[in-house]
């Protein structure tokens, strides 16, 4: 491919993101100062620092909230204990949850209330997976952590028959089938969700990424390091033969990358990576590279999702 940069599409913002960014800014608007969000509202550097300078001061210990305070649950969910706690505090909670976690949650509290048994596919200590274990509480049953096919040989099931998996949202598409395929072979009647729990956000990026990186020689991914997506948006580039980096802005691109004549460059964004970020490392990428920014064709995404009701209606 010629030297450009390539920009694909869709990057960057999803709606749960979106969503969870709004319903701190609209609590800070209607409440004031200060708004306590529980973990990093997203996985992005720049998008917390701004929101603390508005004043919503970020936490991880319930107890850490004052009485009567205003506490919002970050777009990764928490488990149900943390829900109890909240409720028995009589704190004010607005949930920026994202709703196709709470769509995994259910699922996994109707089979904890079945008794079934449930393998979680996802990554060790991600709040999301907390979340998720979390939702389930029925000791007849039980629910296991599974990151890898070790993992799923070292599980002892209790009933193969009344077996189910659920997965983390933002997962290797590649990875996770491969961790399917393995447990169907370990417990053929294991049952899935209907449709994959992988969101539609992770899926787009990572198609988008499949289908260029193997043109380009370098792949610029524009995310923190703490965002799931943004990680397996590089490890991807990656595998398809491709230089890959993450960056959280342009201050981290390494001149020495770009020496000795590279030649395509393909950017992408994490699902929580603001635009404003992404045109900063291509302005940055432009000057160091001398190429012109070029952007690709992509499935156009139209979800939305509104802040909860209650917050809306006194705006
Ligand atoms: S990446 Fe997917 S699951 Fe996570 S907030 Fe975005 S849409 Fe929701």
């Amino acid at each position: 491919m010629d030297n450009k940069i390539y920009l694909v599409n869709p990057r960057g913002f999803c709606a749960g993101v979106s969503r969870a960014i709004s319903i701190v800014d609209t609590a800070l608007e209607r409440f004031g100062a200060p708004v306590y969000v529980r973990h990093e509202v997203v996985h992005n550097r720049y998008v917390v620092d701004s929101l603390r300078r508005k004043g919503a001061v970020f936490i991880e210990d319930l107890a850490e909230v004052p009485d009567g305070a205003i506490l919002i649950f970050s777009a990764h969910g928490v488990p149900m204990s943390v829900e109890a706690e909240a409720k028995n505090r009589n704190l004010t909670v607005f949930d920026a949850t994202c709703p196709l976690v709470s769509k995994v949650h259910v699922e996994v509290r109707a089979l904890s209330k079945r008794g079934a048994e449930v393998i979680m596919i996802g990554h060790r200590f991600h709040p999301e997976v907390e979340a998720t274990l979390g939702q389930y509480d029925n000791p007849d049953g039980g629910i296991y952590l599974v990151e890898n096919a070790q993992d799923a040989d070292r599980l002892q099931i209790r009933d193969p028959n009344n077996l189910y998996y659920v997965t983390q949202t933002t997962l290797s598409i590649t990875e996770s089938k491969t961790l399917v395929e393995h447990l169907r072979s370990l417990y053929p009647q294991i049952r899935g969700p209907r449709k994959n729990d992988i969101c539609y956000a992770t899926q787009n990026r990572q198609d988008a990424v499949r289908s260029l990186a193997h043109k380009v020689d370098l792949f610029i991914v524009v995310g923190s390091t703490s965002s799931s997506n943004s990680n397996r948006l590089r490890e991807l580039a990656e595998s398809c033969g491709c230089r890959a980096y993450l960056v959280d802005d342009e201050s981290q691109l390494d001149e020495a990358w770009f020496a000795g004549g590279i030649g395509s460059i393909g950017v992408t964004a994490g699902a929580s990576a603001p635009d404003i970020l992404i045109e900063r490392v291509v302005e940055r990428l432009k000057a160091v590279t001398g190429y012109r920014p070029e952007e690709m064709p992509g499935i156009e995404e139209k979800r939305n999702f509104e802040i909860p009701k209650d917050l809306q209606r006194s705006l």
